[in-house]
Order: structure tokens, then C-alpha cells, then sequence
């Protein structure tokens, strides 16, 4: 076994990130706490105006998570009550969430095994009259096939709403993710490619009914002080969180372009012996997440645990085979890609900080492992 060349490596190091901007960060900070305005202020608009510059789409709209933005989608889009949202079963919890939220019901679509997407091929079977939408996940940060994905929604006449939580600085053929549907939702958790120091989300669209529609229902419903023509929620992003984002985001494509120079070694070391992320023609992946796929990742992952390194499973149960989704009638063998996958996949540390030296140990010891139980 390698020797434990550190205590520990973790996924993600977010003490790390913040050490590089610490001297600016908190002189923004405090010019938030000096100004006495904390929600819908001027870093919040400077914030939307940045995104939708870097996303190169004409409105761009700040709310509270990435939960919310995905919800705020729905309804902008007057989804609800007997109508169903095509969605992918291998996904974050919240996806499928935010469609019961609001009355609907999610039907899943088994992904494509090899980038873990949504299958276009499988979508038009699940179509029924009541169909709306189709939620499409770009996951670890890899764009799904929106060019077959929006050709189905045209033809069937869907609206399109992207979940690029996991995909800030994604790009498909030249076209940032979240900008090529209807409307594009992003999560500023920490732990996501932009992140925040709490809770914060991001709602993208080129449509002006859609923004305004938005900018509305974010806070009550309302444009003018206590008018309020939609039923809405509270979901607004706060002044602190924009003004972080504000600092972050200049280091955006630096921390993107260091997650891919660490995927290619991993993947140069790994691709003869497990399955690696698939690189495909005309995608910018942003490797949010680097996933392997083995058939005895749990003694990986156990192995790598004693020796100090992080790993994890994105995600243990597709959604619908989650208790919580247990009333949509879906059973084991409804979806083998999503499921065959849960029961392989294995996420390694891969964050703009991680130094060439742990790099190297997470390389060692993933190829001692494979070398001895491959
Ligand atoms: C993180 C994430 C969300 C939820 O974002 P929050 O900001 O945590 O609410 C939704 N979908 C996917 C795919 C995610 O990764």
C-alpha cells in the first residue's frame, strides 16, 4: 500500500479556495455590512449582470438555492396539476422534488450509460397528452445531448428546463449550459464549480415573459411594494452571498480549466483499467465530479478511505427508487442504466486546489488498488 503521504485528502478543500481571496473577500464583505442594504441590493444586480455576461444570455436572475431556481422554473412555466416533467431517475434528490412541489408529476427516462445524461432515445416513449416539460441534468458537470433533447421538445412542443446546478462554465457546441432551453437553473451551493458561503441560485433565460415572470415570483408575486399579481415565494439572493460570488467568479475559468488538467492525468493513469469520464465531441466538461466506474468500488472506496483519501457516491439510489418516490408505482428494473450505475460508480477528489503531490497519491493508491483486486 502506498504510504500516507498526508492525513488526509478530501474531495473538496474550501478552506483552500477561500485562503486565495481572502485579503479582497473580506473588504467586500464588509462593504456589504457597511452599506445596510442585504437583499435585492446593488451586488446582487452587479452579480446578475456578470452571469449573464460570462453565460452570454440576455437575462439572468439571483435567487435563494438552486432548489428554488429549479421550482421558480416550474412555475413560470404555469406547470402543476396533471401535467408531467420528464426527468432523468440518476440525479440530485432536489430534481425530482421540486416537480411533486408544485403538483406535477416527475416521469423518468433511463440515462445513456455511457455519459450518465438523459437518454434521448428513450424520451418520446414516455410522452403522454399531459407531458409539459422536460428537465434535462447535466451531471458532474457534463452537458446532456441537448441537440436530439431540443429537436423531441420542438417536436412534441415541451418546454425545456436545464438543471446546470452541477454545470456552471459547461458548454455544448459553443453554447454555455443553461442558456439552450427554455430556462437554465444553477446552484451557488458551496461545493458547486461557483459557489457561495451559504445558500444561493441562479435562474437564467432569453425569453423577457420568462424573466419578468421570475423576477415576480422570486419575491411574492410582487413588482411594486405590496402589490402582488403572482402567487410566488421568497426567494432572493442575499447581498453577502452576491458580493462572494462577485470575488469568486473572476476565478471561475482558472478553477475550471485546473478540474479538466486533473481529470486528463486521472483519466491518462485510469482508462485501461476502469471506466472514466467520457470526453465528447464538442463539450466542454466543467468535471464538477469525477466519477469512476468499477464493479467493487466499495473495497475502493474502503481503501481509500484508510489511507486518508475522500470518496463518494453520486448518487446510492436513483430516485425512483427512493422511499419518498415510492407512490409513483416505479420498481427495481424499470431503469438498468441508472440502477447499474448507482450500485458502480465512485466519485474521487478532484478541486482546483488539489496540490500535484495528492494528485499523485490518489493516482497511487487508486492503481494499487486496481493492480492487486482489478
Ligand atoms: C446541487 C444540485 C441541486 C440543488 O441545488 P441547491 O442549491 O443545493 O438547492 C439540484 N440539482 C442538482 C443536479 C444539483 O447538483
Amino acid at each position: 500500500m502506498p504510504e500516507n503521504e498526508f492525513r488526509q485528502v478530501p474531495l473538496l478543500d474550501l478552506k483552500e479556495e477561500w485562503k486565495l481571496m481572502r485579503t479582497s473577500g473580506i473588504e467586500k464583505i464588509v462593504e456589504v455590512l457597511d452599506s445596510g442594504q442585504y437583499i435585492l441590493g446593488e451586488k446582487g444586480r452587479e452579480l446578475e449582470i456578470r452571469t449573464a455576461d460570462y453565460l452570454n444570455v440576455p437575462y439572468s436572475l439571483g435567487v435563494a438555492s438552486g432548489t428554488d431556481a429549479l421550482q421558480l422554473a416550474l412555475k413560470a412555466l404555469d406547470i402543476g396539476p396533471g401535467d408531467e416533467v420528464i426527468t432523468s431517475p440518476f440525479t440530485f434528490f432536489a430534481t425530482g422534488e421540486v416537480i411533486v412541489q408544485e403538483g406535477a408529476k416527475p416521469v423518468f427516462v433511463d440515462i445513456d450509460p455511457v455519459t450518465y445524461n438523459l437518454n434521448p432515445a428513450k424520451i418520446e416513449e414516455a410522452i403522454t397528452q399531459n407531458t409539459k416539460a422536460i428537465m434535462v441534468v447535466h451531471l458532474y458537470g457534463q452537458v446532456a445531448n441537448m441537440g436530439e433533447i431540443m429537436d423531441i421538445a420542438q417536436k412534441h412542443n415541451l418546454k425545456v428546463i436545464e438543471d446546470a446546478c452541477q454545470a456552471m462554465g459547461a458548454e455544448y457546441e459553443g453554447k454555455k449550459a443553461g442558456t439552450i432551453g427554455d430556462i437554465g437553473c444553477f446552484s451557488f451551493f458551496p461545493t458547486k464549480n461557483l459557489g457561495a458561503f451559504g445558500d444561493a441560485g441562479l435562474v437564467v433565460t432569453s425569453q423577457q415573459e420568462l424573466y419578468e415572470k421570475v423576477h415576480s415570483l422570486r419575491n411574492h408575486g410582487s413588482q411594486k411594494n405590496y402589490q402582488h399579481s403572482l402567487i410566488g415565494m421568497n426567494s432572493r439572493l442575499d447581498e453577502l452571498q452576491a458580493a462572494i460570488l462577485l470575488i469568486k467568479i473572476d476565478y471561475l475559468e482558472g478553477f475550471l480549466t485546473r478540474r479538466n488538467e486533473i481529470a486528463r492525468r486521472y483519466t491518462e493513469k485510469f482508462k485501461n483499467k476502469v471506466k472514466t469520464p467520457p470526453i465528447v465531441r464538442n463539450r466542454e466538461h466543467t468535471f464538477h465530479q469525477y466519477c469512476i466506474e468499477l464493479d467493487n468500488r466499495n473495497e475502493l472506496a474502503k481503501e481509500l478511505k484508510n489511507n486518508g483519501i475522500d470518496s463518494a457516491i453520486y448518487y446510492l439510489i436513483p430516485l425512483h427508487l427512493q422511499e419518498a418516490f415510492h407512490y409513483l408505482g416505479y420498481k427495481e428494473g424499470d431503469f438498468p442504466n441508472a440502477e447499474h450505475t448507482a450500485k458502480r460508480i465512485l466519485a474521487l477528489p478532484i478541486n482546483p486546489t488539489l496540490s500535484v503531490e495528492k494528485q499523485n497519491y490518489v493516482i497511487k493508491s487508486v492503481l494499487h488498488f486496481l493492480d492487486y483486486n482489478g
